[in-house]
């Protein structure tokens, strides 16, 4: 294809789902993490795909995401991880089940249920064991369950918690006080349920560090796109970030390059403009020692990127207007992209623009 693509192979994330399966055995159920257009490739695509494979859940972030999912005919159980009050009306119009994680946000959706009439809600209930980030405290949680207990109008499918560091190895203490304080205040909370909710703790790093603290389900994002912070798993990255050789320009010795004259030739050169630039979630960043693949050699970014476009050195890479270039791919990929500019594979694949067309490989 002669422009830029986002290929996204179907057969990859296929591979690591069943990759994840074996991993985490029968007993334990597999929810699929779609949010930010399941981590900057397709996600009515991917989710569609998910729901072929049976995954038992999926889960985006806000409530806009899930009817995106409706909308599309998508049928498997939607997680919101964080609905906000503004939205509270369509989670129940599009069948939504809304993670509970503060008063404010329980007392609004208790109303509108109350309000409705709407008995018998599907909810999950979030607790902060250490991330600080969403969910109640554990001096808060009882109080909680406490009052969904004592009303018919919401019914816990889930009790969950999020790690905070479990990619990493040096607070292995900290992530078990995590999965231990979870295990014991959920073990509290469910006795007064009447149907025991599914518990869970663990993303895909998690799964990988804490094999252990899989309890009833695990939520994976990253690792069904190919990415995990280890490779025991042996995961296919999804997403080929690709382009072509637009232009070839040839400046002197002297000449600078782009914006802000940010890149001084120290020889004659021959540039080679690449259709993609911030707007489409290249960091300026990795103008400093980003480089990209042009028949298989590496080529180093020079000036800085702009928004639609940056430039290459091609000297020494024999090239021509329209050949391909890759950004990232399966051997180049986004891991070590994201290195560059010190960030990780998450952002460098939610960066994507929905401009960039994307291409389905299955
Ligand atoms: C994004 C998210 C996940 C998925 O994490 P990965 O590291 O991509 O597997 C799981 N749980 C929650 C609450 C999340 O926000």
């Amino acid at each position: 294809m002669k422009k830029t693509f986002l290929e996204i192979n179907i057969k990859a994330l296929e591979h690591n789902y069943f990759k994840i399966k074996s991993k985490i055995g029968n007993e334990t159920k597999l929810l699929g993490v779609v949010k930010a257009n399941a981590y900057g490739s397709d996600l009515i695509i991917i989710a569609k795909k998910l729901e072929e494979l049976k995954i038992d859940y999926l889960a985006v972030a806000y409530v806009n995401e899930g009817i995106r999912l409706r909308k599309a005919g998508i049928k498997t159980p939607i997680l919101v991880f964080i609905p906000q009050v503004e939205d509270i009306e369509d989670i129940a119009k599009y069948q939504l089940q809304p993670s509970i994680y503060s008063f404010y946000f329980l007392n609004n959706f208790y109303f509108h249920l109350k309000s409705n009439n709407i008995q018998g809600y599907p909810c999950h209930l979030k607790i902060n064991t250490g991330l600080n980030r969403i969910g109640f405290n554990e001096d808060e949680i009882k109080k909680v369950a406490e009052k969904i207990i004592s009303s018919s109008y919401i019914k816990i499918i889930s009790l969950y918690s999020h790690l905070a560091a479990s990619e990493d190895l040096d607070e292995q203490v900290f992530t078990t006080n995590q999965i231990n304080k979870f295990k014991s205040l959920s073990e509290e909370i469910i006795k007064g349920f009447e149907k025991k909710p599914l518990l869970h703790i663990c993303n895909t790093s998690g799964v990988i560090n804490f094999a252990d603290a899989k309890f009833d389900m695990v939520r994976c994002g990253i690792a069904l796109y190919g990415y995990s912070n280890s490779l025991k798993l042996d995961l296919m990255p999804v997403h080929n970030l690709k382009s072509i050789i637009s232009q070839i320009i040839k400046i002197k010795k002297g000449e600078s390059v782009g914006y802000n004259r940010a890149y001084f030739a120290e020889e004659n050169m021959r540039i080679g403009v690449i259709p993609l630039g911030h707007a489409d979630g290249i960091n300026r960043g990795f103008a400093k020692n980003g480089f990209i693949i042009i028949n298989e050699k590496k080529a180093k970014i020079v000036g800085n990127i702009c928004m639609d476009v940056f430039m290459v050195n091609l000297n020494g890479i024999e090239s021509k207007e329209g050949d391909e270039v890759i950004i990232f791919d399966s051997e180049n990929n986004a891991e070590n992209f994201a290195k560059v500019y010190d960030t990780i594979s998450y952002e460098v694949l939610t960066n994507i623009s929905e401009r960039i067309h994307r291409k389905i490989i299955t």
